[in-house]
């Protein structure tokens, strides 16, 4: 019998799992590891997935050990429209297909993969690149991550709405992924929040939840505070979603010409109940995030469980 229990929750969606309750816990940053190790400035983050897998896979590792239940990949940036800087656009497939891997050994069964897919860094509305390019790009890439065995993909770090719902459909249409998007808000004067393309919270709810969403959400930009406020605007959108976050460890400070994220674990996990209380189902981190912060927000949630 106990088995069986466990291939049942083994075979639960993420939204299955998050709409029982049950508050999860993400990874943290992977960029600043990968330069911890030795990634230089100008070097394709996303080609170690094959030159330097025993690496990304130990970054995997530590977030599986810090007590994630999901963890991202190395693939934000491996979008074909982006490898192209590199020269890389023909590896698409096999780069994603390996980051998914990656993830999903380190991952074992207790834990989901969520795969990373950034922007591609062109503006339909400048007509950098067409719709059709936009879609076939994303499509590639969540084939490749779906077929590296990730449960669900994590369209994230996204300012324009055309963008996010052309890769939603792209993900929604070719696999089998649960598919998540979270957009990076900035606050602005009158002390409301929009992406860099100017969109509010509230119309990235609205139009995610048309172009088919499992969960929506909002990763990097800010710290805990923050998004605190924008969790409260996009559930006074949108009461029915699941909402992910992936907070900064503050706002970067420069301090001696070098970029510091000053939110400590203990400061970033004191704010996880109120992150909960305004709506975040899932919670974790982005820029200037480690594994320590991980485990601090772990264990804020499991305490939240207990009350
Ligand atoms: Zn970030």
């Amino acid at each position: 019998m106990v088995s069986l229990f466990i291939n049942e929750e083994a075979m639960q969606t993420i939204v299955e799992i998050v709409k029982s309750g049950v508050v999860l816990v993400s990874d943290g940053a992977w960029g600043t590891f990968l330069h911890e190790k030795g990634l230089e400035p100008g070097q394709c983050p996303e080609l170690w997935c094959i030159t330097r897998r025993s690496d990304v896979l130990d970054i995997a590792k530590s977030y599986v050990e810090a007590g994630a239940d999901t963890i991202e990949s190395n693939s934000f940036g491996a979008n074909r429209l982006k490898l192209a800087h590199y020269g890389l656009e023909e590896r698409a497939g096999e780069i994603n297909r390996a980051a998914a891997e990656i993830s999903r050994e380190a991952a074992g069964t207790g834990c989901r993969v969520i795969a990373s897919m950034g922007p591609t860094g062109k503006i339909i509305m400048m007509g950098d690149v067409s719709e059709n390019e936009i879609y076939d790009s994303f499509a590639e890439q969540a084939v490749a991550l779906d077929a590296g065995g990730a449960d669900a993909c994590c369209i994230e770090t996204m300012t324009a709405l055309d963008e996010a719902c052309l890769a939603v459909k792209a993900a929604k249409e070719n696999t089998r992924l649960e598919v998540i998007c979270t957009f990076t808000f900035d606050k602005t004067l009158d002390g409301s929040y929009r992406t860099m393309m100017g969109v509010s919270p509230a119309d990235m709810a609205a139009a995610l939840a048309k172009a088919g969403a499992a969960i929506i959400g909002t990763n990097c930009g800010n710290g805990m505070e923050r998004m605190i406020e924008i969790v409260s605007e996009i559930r006074r959108a949108d009461s029915k979603l699941p909402v992910l976050v992936h907070a900064n460890a503050g706002l970067p400070e420069n301090r001696d010409g070098t970029v510091v994220f000053p939110e400590t674990p203990e400061m970033m996990a004191y704010l996880v109940p109120r992150l909960v209380q305004a709506g975040a189902n899932i919670v974790g981190g982005c820029c200037g995030t480690t594994p320590e912060h991980i485990r601090a927000i772990k264990k804020a949630v499991e305490e939240i469980g207990e009350m």
